[in-house]
């Protein structure tokens, strides 16, 4: 059992022993893990204190001194990629492969591209009669969410660091062990102290001291609506930045021109896609559109597909799905599973309870529901579990209103082959990233979302803006 009472406050480990203890439960067993504790606004205070102090030098730090900096970083993440990876699916129930050759390896991918661009990236612009300078806010509050805990940290972390700002961070109270090996990697790097300080705790606790607290500049926040929402009021008396990455309910449009091959091949890859890290992805395409003339095929594929993946043990080779991340998470999926069947969505394939022969666990069955309207709640909100929703269209402008009739903007997806019409689709999609044909994100391109997905953008030098002041320094000759 995993035992990590302590917080990473001005370059040391202080040992928390005497708050109160939060229990993590691995999700493939339902046993203890672990336990962390429950950080207080006393900690959080003391943090920000060593962070503000920290700024002073940090901020003045030239591009070498930071370069040198996260290549350290990358050395030593490197290092401890497998303890990485063997953290994430004891604490949210990755794969193995997942929690490896991605989940782990997306947190390294973000240092390593802050990196590269770091070593180019323009702090100052010179014009005719002024000087554009960019510069560190100050202190950043990053509050982070469980589904992809590397990822989420890193492309917050590595652009903050990179820029020159200091940091005060609270990761999730249900992924907090691999926060842990990356506060221990940030140590063996030499990060200076006060530089990255962490406290361990809950949202409305620890989170909200850091969106409330006067001496942090920004915060960004990658979490659920509701909470981004609370982060933003928190946040407002200071007038801090903030940044949001929220919810998504991504749409897949299938477009009607595709081969029986392809359309097979898009089907199915929309499918699958969905139930990747147990459909608890923030941008999974989880709205398929299908041409009404070819429901009953998609239907068909659809089927076929979720009745192949195997969910269970992450630990097995075989296991494309894991459980899902609480007994809460379970049952919130479960309660959607009524309310689709409840307002009149037909199953296809899965449904309510465990899949067979896993009794214990939070194990969800891959399903799909078809026949459904855009007014249904399995349509509107964010279920994050491997629930898919399919919904017909006559044309492709009836797509795109469909699509946009939501919420959320975090990403699209569309697949066809005519471009004109592809291209139609994917400029009217009222979403941050759009994927044509199965194109995938290479870490580098802007990540965020329109609407209720949040505000601004995150990776390569887009997500260096997040963190610096814009100055324009004037001059007459
Ligand atoms: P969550 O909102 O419950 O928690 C996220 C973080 O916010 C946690 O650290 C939590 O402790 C903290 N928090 C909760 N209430 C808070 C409050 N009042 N003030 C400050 N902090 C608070 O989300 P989650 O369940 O951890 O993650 C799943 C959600 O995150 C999904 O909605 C998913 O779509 C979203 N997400 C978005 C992106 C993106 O880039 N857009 C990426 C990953 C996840």
């Amino acid at each position: 059992m995993r035992d990590y009472r302590q917080f990473y406050i001005n370059g040391k480990w202080q040992s928390a022993e005497d708050r109160e203890v939060i229990k993590v439960i691995n999700p493939a067993t339902e046993d203890v893990a672990g336990q962390v504790a429950a950080g207080q606004p006393s900690d959080v205070d003391t943090a920000v204190k060593a962070a503000c102090t920290a700024f002073k030098s940090f901020s003045q730090t030239d591009r070498q001194t930071r370069v040198d900096l996260l290549s350290r970083i990358c050395e030593v993440y490197k290092k401890r990629s497998d303890d990485m990876a063997a953290a994430i699916t004891e604490e949210m129930g990755a794969p193995q492969w997942l929690a490896s050759d991605y989940q782990a390896k997306s947190g390294y991918g973000h240092f390593k591209t802050a990196l590269n661009v770091l070593k180019d990236f323009q702090f100052d612009k010179t014009y005719a009669n002024h000087t554009e300078r960019y510069e560190p806010i100050g202190v950043c509050g990053l509050i982070t969410p469980w589904n992809w805990p590397m990822n989420q940290i890193a492309c917050k972390l590595a652009p903050a660091l990179a820029t020159g700002n200091t940091v005060v961070w609270k990761p999730s109270e249900e992924a907090p062990f691999s926060a842990q090996i990356l506060m221990e990697v940030l140590d063996e790097a030499g990060v200076p102290a006060g530089v990255v300080n962490m406290i361990q705790g809950d949202g409305p606790t620890v989170g909200s001291a850091i969106s409330k607290h006067p001496d942090i500049a920004m915060v960004s926040f990658t979490g659920s609506t509701r909470a981004g929402t609370e982060v933003a009021k928190d946040a407002a008396d200071d007038i801090k930045r903030v940044t949001q990455e929220l919810g998504g309910k991504s749409a897949n449009i299938i477009l009607d021109d595709l081969s029986t091959e392809q359309f097979a091949k898009a089907v199915a890859g929309g499918a699958k896609a969905l139930c990747l890290n147990s459909g608890q992805n923030c941008n999974a395409p989880s709205r398929m559109f299908v041409p009404i003339a070819r429901q009953q095929e998609a239907e068909d594929i659809i089927k076929k597909t979720l009745e192949k993946i195997h969910v269970g043990d992450p630990g097995s080779e075989t296991t494309f799905s894991g459980p899902v991340v609480s007994k809460t998470q379970w049952q919130r999926i479960q309660d959607y599973l009524q309310k689709g069947v409840d307002e009149g969505a037909r199953l296809i394939t899965g449904g309510s309870g465990q899949p067979a022969g896993l009794d214990k666990g939070y194990y969800v069955k891959p399903t799909a529901f078809t026949d459904v309207k855009n007014d249904m709640t399995i349509a509107r909100e964010e279920i994050f579990g491997p629930v898919l929703t399919v919904l017909t269209y006559e044309n492709d402008d009836e797509a795109i209103e469909l699509a946009n009739d939501n919420a959320y903007g975090l990403s699209g997806y569309v697949s066809g082959v005519d471009e004109d019409r592809v291209n139609h689709i994917a400029n009217n999609l009222r979403a941050g990233v759009i994927h044509i044909n199965g194109a995938t994100m290479q870490g580098t391109e802007p990540f965020g979302g329109y609407k209720h997905s949040g505000n601004g953008r995150e990776r390569g030098e887009s997500g260096f803006y997040e963190y610096l002041e814009t100055k324009a320094i004037l001059r007459k000759d």
